[in-house]
């Protein structure tokens, strides 16, 4: 299930930014735009430059996802988070070393309900494979105990652990961290207008004209369609959300947030968590800890944060919004 469930993710994927973002599908030298996807990040990645055509620029963009997968992704043998988590090094780029830190600092905001350690649970739940399943309590109760953030220490660009198996997943905030850099690559060449889709985590670059924003939706969950939409000027849309990933076994549905502390998929009646914001990394990390935390600690986070705004959608698929959400970003249902 797993399998077809992947591909009908990307499809999904592909359909929503069709449907939101109402482009073309190849090069038009008319209106100066193109438009061109790929498959990385184990996802689909859709780049939209309004303001030229050059398709070289794009095929950048996606080399650049592509080198950044190569560091952060915990499967591939040759990352740097696999040589890291395999104790087979403990330098690493500064980069990678920055965005570690960035994740402990996400992991000791929320007290570990978010955790950039959760790679024991998350290599046991196998939520990607062909056909993931439920774990038993024990492997669930042992994989439990080698989460633990605050054995990890950064200093300059040497990661070291307290201990032999305490592993890193950056699954929760590399997307947004890449869709940044994306952003920088492509505002040093000169485009002003453009959307960045790295699977569903969106930046954007300007508006639809120099006035107005762009609109961009927020997925119905489960769904093909929108149950909102934002109108933004450069700022990142970045939803972490139980559709994205997820099966079910016996009546239960289970979901890609891990609580660290039971070692299952959060419980929590949220669908999902939008977050709005300047720096998509930050979006990414904020989307996935305010799921952790549930909505109202969420939305104390968010409210106590300049420039960031939230939309929970819960079990009962009503929307709430942190104060100030619908006046800055025009929320349309
Ligand atoms: P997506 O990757 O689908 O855009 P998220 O940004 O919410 O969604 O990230 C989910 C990913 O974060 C999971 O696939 C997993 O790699 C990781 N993860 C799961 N639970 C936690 C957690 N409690 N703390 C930190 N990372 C987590
Ligand atoms: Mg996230």
């Amino acid at each position: 299930m797993g399998g077809s469930y992947r591909h009908k993710l990307n499809v999904l994927a592909l359909i929503f930014v069709i449907l939101f973002t109402n482009f073309s599908a190849c090069a038009s030298s008319e209106t100066g735009k193109i438009t061109k996807n790929d498959f990385v990040l184990n996802t689909v990645a859709t780049i939209t430059l309004y303001d030229s055509n050059n398709e070289a620029l794009i095929d950048e963009c996606f080399d650049l996802c592509r080198h950044y997968e190569s560091l952060f992704s915990k499967t591939d043998v040759n990352s740097e988070i696999y040589k890291l988590n395999h104790r087979e090094t403990s330098e690493v780029s500064i980069e990678t070393a920055k965005l570690i830190t960035e994740g402990l600092y996400y992991s000791k905001l929320s007290d570990g309900a978010f955790d950039i350690t959760i790679t024991p649970l998350t290599s046991l739940w196998n939520f990607a494979s062909e056909s993931p399943s439920v774990p038993s309590a024990e492997e669930i109760g042992s994989a439990r105990e080698k989460v633990d953030y605050t054995v990890v220490t950064v200093s300059g660009n040497t990661v070291t652990f307290s201990n032999d198996y305490t592993a890193i997943d950056l699954g929760a905030i590399a997307k947004g961290y890449i869709a940044d850099k994306v952003k920088e690559l492509l505002v040093s060449r000169g485009i002003k207008k453009a959307i960045i889709n790295l699977g569903g985590n969106v930046m954007c670059i300007g508006g639809k004209t120099a006035t107005e924003g762009f609109k961009i939706g927020i997925q119905y969950p489960f769904e093909e369609s929108s149950i909102a939409s934002v109108t933004v000027r450069d700022l990142s849309v970045v939803t972490s959300g139980i559709y994205e990933r997820y099966f079910e076994k016996d009546g239960t549905l289970y979901h890609h947030i891990l609580n660290p502390k039971t070692g299952y998929p959060y419980d929590n009646n949220l669908l999902s968590v939008t977050i709005i914001g300047e720096n998509s990394c930050t979006c990414d990390a904020l989307s996935t800890t305010c799921y952790a935390l549930s909505k109202d600690a969420g939305t104390a986070l968010i409210e106590d944060l300049d420039g960031y705004y939230a939309i929970f959608i819960t079990d009962d698929y009503k929307l709430w919004y942190t104060d100030g959400t619908e006046t800055a970003l025009n929320i349309e249902t």
